[in-house]
């Protein structure tokens, strides 16, 4: 089985261990920077982000998890993980991994309605996905390399560039663990691509 760590700073972490189990990955929480050599793929959940980020930096994750990046390995951030993934922040607000080429509004459904639930059409995924946002980011602007995966009310709210995949909303809060195996095979393909290199 792919084995896939959360990063567990602070956040929803316990959840998306459940769903990656019940893909059939192996998954497991990730507290030091060295946990992430023996890991084929990581998640990082949602939250707070500027707690996050602050946790992030103080422990060392930022240069590992850049690391982790170059060396092929998926990483798939939702919500507060989002902001995180992301090159910029709108009002200026320093990025914190600063890898996958988009600017994101953080609340930026909050002004409207603090959370909610809705299905979402995904590009890769069948059926739609039932989602739940709180406090929820929007992708404003992706680069070129973005493949834009879905939308909300014209608002951007999954993306994927290469290996790195992110969502504004949660899919970790429901029973609906297609986001999360579309994932484990973003990680499979990736480890496959390693082997034979
Ligand atoms: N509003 C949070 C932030 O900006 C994200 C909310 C969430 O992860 N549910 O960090």
């Amino acid at each position: 089985a792919q084995k896939i760590g959360v990063l567990a700073l602070q956040g929803a972490v316990a959840e998306h261990i459940r769903c990656l189990q019940e893909v059939g990955a192996e998954a497991v929480a990730v507290k030091r920077t060295e946990e992430l050599n023996e890991l084929d793929g990581l998640v990082i959940p949602g939250g707070e982000s500027t707690t996050i980020g602050k946790l992030m930096r103080k422990y060392g994750f930022i240069e590992a998890i850049q690391a982790f990046h170059a060396q092929g390995k998926p990483l798939f951030g939702t919500c507060a993980g989002l902001i995180v993934l992301a090159k910029e922040i709108e009002n200026g607000e320093e990025a914190h991994l600063g890898l996958m080429d988009m600017t994101v509004v953080r609340n930026a459904f909050g002004r409207q309605r603090e959370s909610f639930e809705t299905e979402l059409d995904i590009k890769g995924i069948d059926e739609p996905v039932r989602a739940v946002f709180i406090r929820a980011p929007l992708i404003g602007r992706v680069g070129e390399g973005v493949d834009v995966l879905s939308v909300y009310k014209d608002e951007i709210v999954a993306a994927r560039e290469g290996t790195l995949l992110a969502a504004s909303f949660h899919p970790e809060l429901t029973d609906d663990y297609r986001l999360h195996a579309y994932f484990v095979d973003m990680v499979r393909e990736a480890s496959q691509a390693k082997a034979n290199a």
